[in-house]
């Protein structure tokens, strides 16, 4: 008999987990007829709504619910990160608080784990109807500049929503990076991935924790985490802007020699400045960027804290430490 842990991350998701719960426990009770075990690992991340009390009361009333509560809020990556190395299922799977995952699929991927012999079976949704035109445009383009730059492969459209056996949980707690993209990381491990596709579903209650900006973000840290390219870009600039100075440098000197040009235009040689000084400041943006990350790594600081578990994960030795 195998026992399947689900990962729900839940930052201020009040509305949502009652609906959540709702749907998911319909598809642990049908599947709990064929003898899959289930865990459902809620995990708080620092939410300032009664996130966390409609946990508590979930927990009560059925004991396959079980928590965790970050001190603050850590991100949807740290929660994943924590709810992996608390389960203790044969299988996990990630999925989002606001039934944007939609639990019905789960029986189909676990039959894919288990009887085609994949590894993983993720998914990506191949509408992105709901959602505003001009986040669907940056979208696709982050995908497609992250392809041409990473060797890791990423998927346009793809969720986090993952079912993976334990091999394939392992490891990625095997690694341990501070700034963690997982996107990048489930591609990164390798081993054999089924996708599913589906088409995208608009969030049940609540509202989107993603602003424009914090995408930004998060698409700056799947760049720098996953590729070195933009450091090479910036030496080539280099290079060429030394080439073409190097050029011109002999074009004016000849035409003086040969013409005896004064060298009139002052503004020609500001724009080059300007330029130049541009390209520099840009270049040690980059670096900057990468020397940033390296210096969070390099702190070893934990990935998250726990303020509060329930009763069953505080004893249970197999899930790990308080702190990650
Ligand atoms: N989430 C989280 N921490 C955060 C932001 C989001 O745990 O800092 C969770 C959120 O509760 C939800 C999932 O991550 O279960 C996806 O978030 P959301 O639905 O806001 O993102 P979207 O689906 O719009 O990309
Ligand atoms: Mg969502």
């Amino acid at each position: 008999m195998s026992r399947i842990s689900v990962i729900v991350p839940c930052y201020n998701e009040q509305e949502s987990l009652k609906f959540y719960y709702e749907e998911m426990s319909r598809v642990m009770d049908e599947m709990s007829k064929d003898g899959v075990e289930f865990e459902l690992l809620l995990v708080d991340d620092g939410s300032r709504d009664a996130t966390l009390s409609e946990m508590r009361q979930l927990h009560e009333l059925d004991n396959r619910v079980h928590y965790i509560s970050f001190s603050r809020n850590f991100g949807k990556e740290s929660a994943i990160y924590a709810g992996l190395s608390h389960a203790a299922g044969d299988y996990a799977v990630i999925m989002d608080a606001d039934l944007q995952d939609p639990p019905s699929l789960l029986p189909k991927m676990y039959r894919l784990v288990t009887e085609e012999g994949y590894d993983s079976v993720a998914t990506r949704r191949v509408t992105r109807k709901g959602e505003p035109p001009i986040r669907s445009f940056f979208a696709r383009l982050f995908y497609r500049l992250m392809n041409k730059i990473s060797e890791t492969d990423l998927v346009d459209g793809a969720r986090d929503y993952r079912l993976m056996n334990r091999k394939f949980v392992d490891a990625i707690l095997s690694l341990q990076e501070y700034n963690r993209f997982s996107k990048g990381l489930f591609g990164w491990v390798g081993f054999n991935t089924k996708w599913l596709e589906y088409e995208n579903v608009e969030r049940v209650a609540g509202e989107t924790k993603w602003s424009f900006w914090k995408l930004f973000r998060y698409s700056i840290e799947g760049i720098v985490g996953f590729s070195t390219v933009p450091l090479t870009i910036s030496s080539i600039f280099g290079v060429l802007s030394c080439v073409f100075a190097f050029l011109f440098m002999l074009f004016i000197i000849v035409r003086r020699l040969c013409f005896g040009d004064p060298v009139a235009g002052w503004a020609s040689t500001a724009t080059i400045i300007l330029f130049l000084g541009g390209v520099q400041l840009l270049s040690i943006g980059i670096l900057g960027q990468y020397l940033a990350k390296a210096y969070l790594e390099v702190k070893h600081r934990p990935i998250y804290i726990i303020k509060e578990k329930d009763e069953a994960e505080k004893t249970d030795g197999a899930s790990g430490d308080k702190l990650g």
